[in-house]
């Protein structure tokens, strides 16, 4: 079964408005059994495109066929044309949005990645980060596996490949166990769809069903964009297959584990109008603020978000403390991908076009901003200064997380820890830093209470939070491995002989 590719590749500067943000790396959506799959999926995928803006791919299946389309950019600008859909015939597709860390940019790396195995065709689009990827690879390698990619994703299929199991989902099975760290995967064979998550569920995937079909995402506000129900999500550890006829089975081959998901999603990666782990994102995020406003109170005439991901926890921290929430800080949602920013002096400049200060309302006032976190901390020092400019007489720093204090491994781009503000120093030096009248972060357990949940439980915590406690959930084999390489490079003697 032969794939016909048909790539078109739009290149253009990219810039990032939210360069000092943490970022999602990226977004999947699957639609089996429907009538005009591709659509959806290109519908599903449009819901996600904050968590991935580089580039966008849909593969679709007719029955006989595998059909390839991938581009650099966004959504819309690669199937919003009926034209690109009608080069995705089929009633199964499966899609995906993307930032790029691992593996880099480039289309080559844009998925769903697709091959043509023994058994068939075989497309897969994943969420998240195999954190044994480079190992497995070099094994691969060394076994004579020919890459195409730089994608961690790409392990995967050439595990399935390899196996020696005689069933494609027992092929699967034998990959997956293979696997560290996170993923949520939608794949795509001959003989229907399966999604699965990762066991300890790091990274979310959702289950939805419109008429005859079902879909997957990774959020539930891509299901509300088609019109389909939210059924439930996919458990961590479960893998869901679909078939042609609709018959939908479920399986938890790997054990019973703890599950542990990302607690980022809530603070800021998912839209606040997904539910995620059974929980609406949006009361999540109020329920923060209002953590905060108990947590850290402050005298002061207003509280002022930092758009457009501060606003809930904004508006919870406003009607706690009982201090009027207002908007301070004006968005332009014109800025975006016109300039290229290749220096920090240049990022700030993107920070300006982006936010502006509503003076009428800051001036004179003592402010208490509210953004959802600090990472290298350069917007936040923007934007407090844009509100002393404004005539703001104190300004009130509050964040909505835990001071993020290391990287994240688990498929969310973050910035070298070096280059993260909290690594480099406490709470007072942050403030002088950003130049804040006061600076507080919402604690560890006011983060697990506000989405529900008891106290961090220390000995087996309820979600990963390592870029918050450094406590990551599963083995760093790549990262140890490097770790070990430098410190032989930087004391050759320890060398064993
Ligand atoms: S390290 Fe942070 S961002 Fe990464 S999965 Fe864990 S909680 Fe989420």
């Amino acid at each position: 079964m032969k794939a016909r590719t048909d790539p078109m590749t739009i290149t253009h500067p990219f810039y990032d408005a939210d360069g000092d943000k943490l970022r999602e790396e990226c977004g999947v959506f699957g639609a089996v059994n429907a009538t005009d799959a591709a659509a959806a999926t290109a519908l599903g995928l449009h819901a996600l495109q904050h968590r991935g803006q580089e580039a966008a791919g849909i593969v679709s299946f007719d029955g006989a066929d595998f059909f390839v389309r991938r581009g650099l950019g966004h959504v819309v600008e690669n199937f919003s044309s009926q034209e690109a859909i009608a080069e995705l015939p089929g009633m199964m597709a499966a899609g995906h949005v993307r930032y790029s860390t691992t593996g880099g940019a480039g289309l080559r790396n844009v998925q769903p990645l697709y091959a043509d195995l023994a058994s068939g065709g075989f497309a897969v689009a994943h969420n998240g980060n195999i954190s044994n990827a480079g190992t497995l690879r070099e094994e691969l390698v060394g076994r004579g596996a020919i890459f195409q990619s730089t994608s961690d994703t790409e392990v995967i299929i050439h595990l399935v490949a390899t196996s020696r199991y005689p069933t494609i989902m027992d092929r699967l099975i034998d990959a997956l166990r293979l696997l560290e760290g996170a993923y949520a995967l939608i794949v795509m064979t001959p003989e229907g769809m399966i999604a699965c998550r990762d066991p300890l569920g790091i990274r979310p995937l959702q289950m939805g069903k419109i008429g005859d079909a079902t879909l997957f995402a990774s959020e539930t506000v891509a299901f509300d964009v088609v019109g389909a129900d939210f059924v439930r999500q996919v458990e961590p550890g479960e893998i869901i297959r679909v078939d042609f006829d609709g018959n939908v089975d479920s399986l938890h081959p790997f054990g019973t584990h703890r599950p542990r998901p990302c607690i980022f999603e809530h603070v800021y990666f998912s839209r606040p109008d997904s539910i995620s782990d059974g929980r609406s994102i949006y009361e999540g995020r109020k329920a923060i603020g209002a953590e905060l406003a108990r947590e850290t109170p402050v005298e002061a005439d207003l509280v002022i978000p930092v758009p457009d991901s501060g606003v809930p926890a904004a508006i919870g921290y406003a009607q706690e403390s009982g201090i009027p929430f207002e908007l301070g800080i004006i968005r332009s949602h014109y800025v975006g991908r016109t300039f290229i920013q290749p220096s920090d002096s240049d990022r700030h400049a993107g920070v300006k076009r982006k936010h502006n200060a509503n003076r009428a309302m800051v001036e004179g006032k003592r402010i208490v901003l509210i953004d959802d976190s600090i990472v290298r901390g350069t917007t936040s020092l923007q934007i407090v200064e844009m509100m002393r400019d404004a005539g703001a007489a104190e300004v009130h720093f509050r964040v909505a997380s835990p001071p993020t204090a290391h990287s994240c491994f688990y498929g969310v781009d973050t910035p070298e820890r070096s280059k993260l503000l909290a690594a480099q120093m406490d709470v007072e030096p942050m403030r002088e830093f950003i130049k804040a009248d006061s600076l507080a972060f919402v604690s560890i357990d006011g983060l697990y209470r506000a989405v529900g949940e008891k106290p961090r439980d220390a000995s087996c915590p309820q979600f990963c939070d390592a870029c918050f406690t450094g406590d990551y959930p599963t083995a760093l084999t790549d990262i140890r491995r490097r770790e070990d390489k430098q410190q032989q490079l930087a004391f050759p003697s320890n060398k064993v002989a």
